[in-house]
């Protein structure tokens, strides 16, 4: 299989064809059609595997320009080492596309991310924490999210993000796509899993 199998198109393969990458990692031969058919969708997949071109190939194929400025896709990783690498990972992704990616998390001046997101944002990757408190600040609207991505959420529920992973999950629509991927899948997880996802699809 190549991603010429996957029904991509012209930027996302120009980007890809810049990486020199050629074909889909199994996560991402079998996640494109469920994540892009809009489905939720739980994938079990350790880093190093390509899980997050996985679910933002897909995201990205189908997210149409828009001069929205609250964010309509939030990805939730425990760790601002994640955050600088998911974002770096979205924006070699997009390079021939117009989204605003941003990245925000806890240790860094907060004003300064409060500011970026008031420039507008479509894809914001965020650890759990420093989310919430910018949504206390008022510097954060929710309502317009359509995909909700749990990277790492194993590392993400060992660390004790829990319940901020539940309070976030509510502030964002209830109509929404849901995308939890784990590199291990203890019952924490699958409690998670079973209460925030509906109906999902396993990859
Ligand atoms: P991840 O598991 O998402 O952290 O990705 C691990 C590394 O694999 C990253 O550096 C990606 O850029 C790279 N990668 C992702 N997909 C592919 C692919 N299809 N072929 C080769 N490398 C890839």
């Amino acid at each position: 299989m190549t991603f010429q199998d996957l029904n991509l198109n012209t930027p996302l393969y120009n980007a890809l064809d810049d990486l020199g990458f050629t074909t889909p990692t199994p996560i991402q031969a079998e996640s494109f059609n469920v994540v892009a058919g809009g489905k939720d969708v739980v994938g079990i997949a350790q880093t190093g595997t390509g899980k997050t071109f996985a679910y933002m190939l897909p995201i990205l194929k189908n997210l149409p320009f828009s001069k929205q400025e609250n964010p309509r896709v939030l990805i939730l990783v425990p760790t601002r080492e994640l955050v600088v690498q998911v974002v770096n990972e979205i924006e070699k992704l997009s390079k021939y596309i117009n989204t605003r990616v941003l990245g925000v998390y806890g240790g860094t001046n907060i004003n300064t991310q409060a500011k970026d997101l008031s420039n507008g944002v479509d894809i914001l990757v965020a650890t759990p924490g420093r989310l919430l408190d910018l949504h206390k600040q008022d510097c954060i609207n929710l309502d317009y999210i359509e995909t909700l991505v749990l990277d790492e959420a194993d590392l993400m529920l060992d660390m004790g993000f829990i319940d901020d992973v539940r309070k976030i999950e509510r502030l964002c629509p209830s109509e929404k796509q849901v995308l939890l991927f784990s590199a291990t899948m203890p019952a924490k997880v699958v409690q998670l899993a079973n209460t925030i996802l509906k109906e999902p699809e396993t990859v």
